[in-house]
């Protein structure tokens, strides 16, 4: 295959992967999206393997078979409350990727290069190793907190900011170490030594990070993989690499500065870590809140027929209970009793960004009456019922009343202005961040206990 058409193949790759993105930033459109990326990544793979590879084809059809099947396998059997882990892991592998292939780039006597080109080369090699390190231990460890392997809590090392600053500056001096070495043929020592620090850099900066935080970090660890995957690019000299990495690194990069204003946060201070320190405030003082005032389906539908505004609040808990479908069964039966039934969305809702809008996809409830917490925060207080179905954090009035709650600050929907909220959850457990929620207490709050999908099947039964 000609270079003229690779080339030609590559620039169509990359126009697809930001139709892709395009296609995804709106629910309408994301179907098609998925579709652009799936051509895209096609059509790179087609052209790499014509006009790129000219050896070891057995090793790489081999290593296609293997990794597409388990691949197919994973996408298979994963389930959707197990997504957000699913994308942690992946992350890891273009993390360990960019590792692999830096060393195997390094070491290969192929590669023969001099002066200021062989410099940046170096360069080149040296960073794409040193953010895939950072990539691949941090995103294990988003793996192991989001599956909860690992604890939400922060991991608060005494002096953590000098450690930080620390390895860091070991990452600097083992770099110009390596320059200098590289000049000479060797430098594998030091690049093993920075490997082992990025990676220790990694594990720290995620184990310091908060369970209310997390979604910032996914999305970072997201914007990460892009940067090492651009890195990569350089360093072997595709073209195609360098600009989907640049892609993902800066749609990640935004995702993280939306996910930082939903939850006002400042994006250095989410990874300067500590945040959700469970202290006393986070457990707050559960029993001097009152009484909680349990509710049963049938009196709940008695409420909800003479309600002409509802509000459905999902979070991670309607993923659990896979209720997205008796969810819309639910709106459709008060729809017919002339009820008007919306959503609300909080943007960190779930365990991914996206996580409702997409099972709410799945259940067929249209677009129009699903609303970004922006867009329906101020109606609460004409609200006649809100429905919480497996939320807890994202409406937990603490984030706005007590000022040292690990998730003070953080935008919530204010459901506890409305005239009543029924909540939907199998206990008085807290949410992902551990903090207790005062609205369970209110007196205008109503307990549901149950598995949400029993729940809102009993309920519309009961209507
Ligand atoms: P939360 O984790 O705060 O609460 C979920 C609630 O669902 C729990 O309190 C649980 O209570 C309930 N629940 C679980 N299973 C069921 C079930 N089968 N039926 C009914 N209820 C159930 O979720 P939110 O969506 O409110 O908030 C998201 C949290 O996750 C935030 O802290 C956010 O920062 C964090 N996060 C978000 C990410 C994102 O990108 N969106 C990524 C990582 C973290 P019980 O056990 O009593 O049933």
């Amino acid at each position: 295959m000609p270079t003229g058409l690779v080339t030609a193949s590559y620039i169509g790759a990359a126009v697809l992967f930001i139709l892709a993105l395009g296609g995804l930033s709106h629910q309408e459109t994301a179907r098609r999206g998925n579709l652009y990326g799936m051509l895209g990544m096609a059509l790179a793979l087609l052209a790499t393997l014509i006009g790129v590879v000219s050896d070891n084809f057995a090793i790489l059809f081999g290593a296609l078979v293997v990794g597409g099947a388990l691949g197919l396998m994973l996408a298979k059997r994963v389930q959707m409350t197990q997504m957000p882990e699913l994308v942690a892991i992946l992350h890891s592998l273009v993390g360990l990727a960019a590792v692999l292939v830096g060393f195997a780039n390094f070491t290969d006597p192929a590669v023969q290069l001099a002066g200021a080109e062989k410099t940046i080369h170096d360069v080149e090699t040296y960073l794409g190793i040193l953010i895939g390190a950072v990539t691949f231990s941090g995103s294990v460890i988003a793996f192991g907190k989001l599956s909860g392997r690992i604890g939400g809590k922060p991991l608060v090392l005494p002096g953590r900011h000098w450690l930080n600053l620390a390895l860091l500056l070991l990452a600097i001096w083992f770099g110009a170490w390596f320059l200098d070495a590289a000049e000479g043929g060797a430098g594998l020592a030091p690049l093993l030594l920075m490997t082992a620090v990025a990676l220790l850099f990694g594990i720290h900066m995620v184990m310091a990070i908060g369970g209310a935080d997390m979604p910032v970090v996914i999305s970072m660890l997201n914007s990460y993989s892009g940067w090492a995957a651009s890195a990569t690019g350089f360093m072997l000299g595709n073209d195609l690499l360098i600009v989907t990495g640049a892609l993902v690194g800066s749609s990640g990069a935004i995702l993280s500065y939306i996910m930082c204003r939903a939850m006002n946060r400042r994006f250095l201070s989410v990874i300067a870590g500590g945040f959700g320190t469970s202290g006393a405030s986070a457990a707050g003082a559960a029993g001097e809140q009152g009484e909680v005032q349990p509710l049963d389906p049938a009196d709940a539908a008695v409420m909800l027929k003479d309600a002409k505004n509802v509000v459905i609040v999902p979070g991670y808990g309607m993923a659990v209970a896979q209720a997205q479908h008796a969810v819309y069964e639910l709106t459709k039966e008060l729809q017919n009793a002339g009820v008007s039934v919306r959503f609300a969305i909080h943007p960190v809702a779930g365990r991914m960004p996206g996580h409702m809008n997409v099972l709410l996809a799945e259940a067929n409830v249209p677009y129009d009456i699903v609303l970004e917490m922006d867009e329906i925060n101020d109606d609460f207080p004409e609200v006649d019922v809100s429905i919480v179905i497996g939320a807890n954090d994202i409406v937990n009035p603490s984030a706005q009343e007590v000022p040292d709650s690990p998730i003070a600050g953080m935008p919530v929907l204010e459901v506890w202005k409305g005239r009543a909220t029924f909540v939907l959850k199998r206990s008085m457990a807290t949410g992902y961040a551990g903090v207790e929620n005062p609205l369970f207490f209110r007196e205008n709050t109503f307990m549901l206990f149950g598995d949400a999908r029993e729940m809102l099947q009993a309920l519309i039964k009961a209507l």
